[in-house]
């Protein structure tokens, strides 16, 4: 193994260094350089080690990104290769490459006919913009024009880009600049925070028939699509009730407007489906992918397209006047391909669903179910997140439940483990190659970091 000099640099030197010129994302940047940020130096299967050599188990696979874990030589070397071969090329005009043809009958291969069509881009906000385009052409295409409505959910999360901030649902971006026109919002189906007196179930309903009443307001004559995570990752981890994905379903069908997923955090096996629609039971008509794609280990995103809409974009539509010039590099599509033929030879996805996912839900319910702060503990594969509260009984939220989770998530670095924070909720997604031993030490790291906060906030 090649040996690493993490002391090329003190961590105070990178530290300064960073400061100086580095603008980090969703931080307050003089705090930040004030305290300086974790300098992360190398990594290996689920574990990532800081430039002091501190070992950090990664409970969040990155940024729910890195499926197979770090360091796979699999992933490397299809890279190095793709690179001495053809090392960049364009899907512009007349031209294209195996890598990228290759890629794509895989990803479909996955799919059901329904699904026929990608556009590549590089990551999921820019997919999320290519989504928006891509909705206003099909209805031009088939003949209205007017519907250009994208209806997204309050704390939704869609990216960084403009378009997908307006689209997404966090107001505290949206005051930075964010706000397009043609872009409406419906609740986030929240039961633990919104649900008050109704069952889970009669809660999804009336979550699912916001949508309704957002679209006969608006005329479902000017409605494009309803975009939403299956589960809402970056929103706090939350899983809507059983009852709200059919009657959304229901909803887009009758008002003929298209029910698009972004499946960014939920595909490529995070619920132990390939897909977490299909998780759910409901049939989109585009699909939102990045992260997982190529496990984080270059970027890349796409837009996949029902065949229904891709028919009458490409049989009816001409030139579609959109384009990126890295959208299906060869490199990362070769990276791409190892990523998902490694997730399917080595039955990864199937064991998320069948073995490590359920595992991983029942240590949390074991460990978590009684704890008097932990409210609700959601999930499914190997995403999962824990709701803290300040009464059980009566779902009560903490006033500081920012602070509170905030805290928990740096006494997790300080016992090794990297656990995520929203809004009152710790969130774990690791890497889906996780063995139990390494499920186990996520957990119990995970339990002393609560431990350690409940003494602090009871
Ligand atoms: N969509 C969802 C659901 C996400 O979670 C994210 C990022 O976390 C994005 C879109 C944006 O992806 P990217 O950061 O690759 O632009």
């Amino acid at each position: 193994m090649k040996n690493y000099d993490t002391k090329q640099h003190s961590t105070q030197d990178w530290q300064g260094m960073d400061a100086a010129h580095n603008i980090h994302a969703f931080v307050d940047q003089k705090k930040l350089n004030a305290a300086g940020p974790r300098v992360m130096n190398r990594a290996k299967g689920l574990y990532v080690w800081d430039n002091d050599d501190r070992q950090y188990l990664d409970g969040m696979s990155g940024l729910w990104c890195t499926a197979l874990g770090y360091g796979r030589h699999d992933l490397i070397d299809a890279a190095t290769r793709q690179m001495e071969q053809l090392s960049y090329y364009n899907m512009f005009f007349h031209t294209t490459h195996p890598s990228v043809i290759e890629l794509s009958e895989l990803l479909f291969s996955l799919l059901p006919d329904r699904y026929s069509h990608v556009i590549y881009t590089n990551s999921g906000s820019e997919s999320n913009e290519v989504l928006i385009r891509t909705a206003r052409r099909y209805w031009q295409v088939v003949g209205k024009p007017q519907k250009r409505v994208m209806i997204g959910r309050w704390n939704g999360y869609h990216g960084s880009t403009l378009a997908s901030t307006a689209m997404g649902g966090m107001k505290f971006m949206h005051e930075m600049g964010g706000m397009l026109p043609d872009i409406a919002h419906i609740d986030e189906p929240y039961w633990f925070a919104h649900g008050g007196n109704l069952t889970p179930e009669e809660f999804g309903l009336k979550c699912a028939r916001q949508l309704e009443e957002k679209i006969l307001e608006l005329g479902s004559e000017n409605v494009a699509g309803f975009i939403a995570e299956p589960f809402q990752g970056a929103g706090g981890m939350i899983f809507p009730p059983e009852s709200y994905w059919p009657e959304i379903q229901r909803i887009c069908r009758q008002y003929d407007v298209l029910l698009c997923a972004d499946e960014v955090i939920g595909g490529f096996g995070r619920t132990g489906e390939w897909f977490a629609h299909q998780h759910f039971g409901f049939e989109p008509d585009t699909i939102t992918i990045a992260k997982g794609l190529t496990s984080g280990y270059i970027p890349m995103g796409g837009l996949i397209l029902s065949r229904r809409m891709a028919e009458a974009l490409v049989e009816h539509g001409g030139v579609f006047a959109h384009g990126l010039t890295y959208a299906g590099h060869p490199v990362a599509a070769a990276v791409a391909i190892a990523n998902i033929k490694a997730l399917r030879d080595e039955k990864i996805v199937e064991r998320v669903k069948n073995d490590t996912g359920p595992y991983l839900q029942r240590k949390l319910r074991e460990v978590f179910g009684e704890h008097p702060m932990i409210g609700e503990i959601q999930g499914a594969g190997l995403v999962a997140a824990l709701q803290f509260t300040a009464d059980k009984a009566t779902r009560k939220r903490f006033a500081n439940e920012d602070e509170i989770s905030w805290r928990c998530r740096s006494y997790g670095f300080e016992e090794g483990v990297i656990i995520r924070s929203t809004l009152g909720r710790m969130i774990m997604a690791p890497a889906l190659v996780a063995t139990h031993a390494e499920l186990d030490e996520l957990v119990e790291k995970t339990r002393r970091a609560v431990e350690r906060t409940a003494q602090e906030y009871k």
